[in-house]
């Protein structure tokens, strides 16, 4: 076995003077941006992130290569920083949480092998539902043309405008409201993918769904226990196929 690498007790994890960093950066996204050295440090534990998820059989490459991308620490608070790379999920305030690397991948993953991929393998606009920390919105980001990314939680939606500020997506459209009504502003959606589950596939989904497009969401299955549904929308209608177990946070309609 490899040693461990050494982060994250190498990082200087106090919050960056004002001055010596970006005196325009507001106060509130400074104290949590984690400061030099870094890069490096968090490089080699993604890069041991990426390799569990090939061996437990992620073999998208285009996924693969936005998750080493982004670095999942920056959305976490500092206090749960060493586990950013663990394939755990982690509380993000309010009650919720980040999904854990690996179903962040197989969800992705899934989303990718609809019928509607652009010619250079690029989804074209994806809708998620439950941005929370924003992580998945940011993997999106990478994998889709336009992403439009809703969530429900007012302290949740800032919390994500601020981890995003520093990757300058354009394509990237975080929206503060209630995501069991989708957004019919950007529809039709390639991709639909939902990071909390309910009793039931909202109508306003399927709508939005373009026609060889694909959603991915938890949802109760009739045993009342939750698991991953994949529905399809073809020219002759829908197909829904349940996969395996899952545990997302509730799906709750208004904002809050
Ligand atoms: N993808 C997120 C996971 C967040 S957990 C990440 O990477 O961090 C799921 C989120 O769904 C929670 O923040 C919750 O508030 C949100 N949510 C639940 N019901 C919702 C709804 N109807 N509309 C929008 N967001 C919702």
């Amino acid at each position: 076995m490899k040693e461990r690498p050494a982060f994250p007790a190498r990082l200087d994890l106090k919050p960056t003077k004002a001055k010596a960093s970006n005196p325009a950066k507001p106060a509130a996204s400074r104290d949590r941006t984690p400061v030099l050295g870094l890069g490096l440090d968090s490089q080699a534990v993604r890069a041991r992130m990426m390799q569990r998820l090939r061996d437990d059989g992620v073999d998208d490459d285009m996924v693969l290569s936005a998750m080493n991308e982004v670095e999942r620490h920056r959305f976490v608070d500092t206090a749960l920083v060493n586990q950013a790379y663990e394939d755990t999920s982690l509380p993000i305030g309010l009650g919720q949480t980040i999904s854990k690397p690996s179903v962040v991948a197989r969800m992705i993953a899934l989303l990718r092998q609809g019928h509607n991929l652009r010619i250079n393998g690029q989804l074209g606009r994806v809708l998620e539902i439950g941005t929370g920390c924003g992580y998945q919105a940011a993997v999106l980001s990478r994998v889709a043309k336009e992403v439009y990314s809703i969530e429900r939680l007012r302290g949740l939606h800032e919390r994500a405008v601020d981890n995003l500020r520093h990757l300058r997506q354009p394509n990237l459209h975080l929206l503060l409201g209630d995501g069991m009504l989708g957004y019919p502003q950007g529809a039709p959606y390639a991709g639909i993918i939902a990071a909390a589950g309910g009793d039931a596939l909202p109508q306003a989904w399927l709508d939005q769904l373009a026609v060889g497009g694909r959603l991915v969401a938890p949802m109760a299955s009739s045993q009342g226990q939750q698991a991953l549904v994949v529905v399809e929308r073809t020219a002759q209608g829908y197909q829904q196929q349940l996969l395996e177990a899952v545990h997302f946070v509730p799906l709750r309609s208004g904002i809050a």
